[in-house]
């Protein structure tokens, strides 16, 4: 039986914290958020300059990647996807997101920073939408994308990338909401 069990609760959790941040494998970057607004009722859009990190910018390659977002003082960080097209980030170093406003979540206190407040964020996770599988577009005329709730903010991605939806015959995104107050992006 390990010494920890028999240490009181508190000291153990303490323990337990400082022994996760030590081993903690991210590499955090610091990020001032440039824009939090209203995308839909519970859902905002968030902006966060990444405009000083460079290299963090750059490995957005593909629509449909993600990152873990930590806000000042959060327990834990929230996985996000990144809802702005890879040339974004490069032509103006900016990630958007968009997320919902779940009570009691580390996505609740993002959404009420204000512009100027510092978040950090992981490296840029995941491999993305791999859309060389969709082309030449001539070949795969079909492509359907499905998405609900915040889950449209990976597919913004990529009808934002661009995939030559133009030369397909047949692009359709099927986007699930409770209602419309709770649909983004709308025109
Ligand atoms: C790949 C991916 C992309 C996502 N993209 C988006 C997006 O674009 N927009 C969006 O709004 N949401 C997105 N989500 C969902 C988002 O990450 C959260 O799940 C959501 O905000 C709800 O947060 P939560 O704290 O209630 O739940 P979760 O973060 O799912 O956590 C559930 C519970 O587990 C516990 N917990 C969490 N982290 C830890 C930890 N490290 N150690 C111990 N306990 C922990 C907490 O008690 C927490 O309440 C994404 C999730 C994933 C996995």
């Amino acid at each position: 039986m390990s010494t920890i069990r028999f240490l009181a609760p508190v000291l153990r959790r303490r323990l337990s914290t400082a022994c996760a941040s030590l081993l903690d494998p991210v590499p955090w970057t610091q990020a001032p958020v440039s824009r939090v607004s209203p995308a839909a009722e519970s859902l905002f859009h968030v902006s966060v300059d990444v405009s000083h990190a460079p290299r963090l910018a750059s490995s957005h390659t593909r629509a449909g990647q993600y990152l873990q977002l930590r806000t000042p003082g959060a327990v834990w960080p929230t996985f996000l996807a990144i809802a702005s097209p890879p040339a974004r980030a490069a032509a103006e170093g900016v990630f958007e997101f968009l997320v919902a406003s779940v009570p009691g979540s580390t996505a609740e206190r993002l959404c009420r920073l204000k512009r100027g407040d510092l978040v950090e964020l992981s490296a840029v996770m995941g491999e993305g939408f791999d859309i060389d599988q969709i082309e030449p577009p001539e070949d795969y005329p079909t492509v359907l994308m499905f998405a609900t709730g915040s889950g449209i903010s990976p597919i913004r991605s990529l009808v934002e990338s661009r995939f030559d939806a133009a030369r397909r015959s047949d692009v359709r995104l099927y986007y699930g909401a409770m209602n419309f107050r709770r649909m983004a992006y709308q025109v």
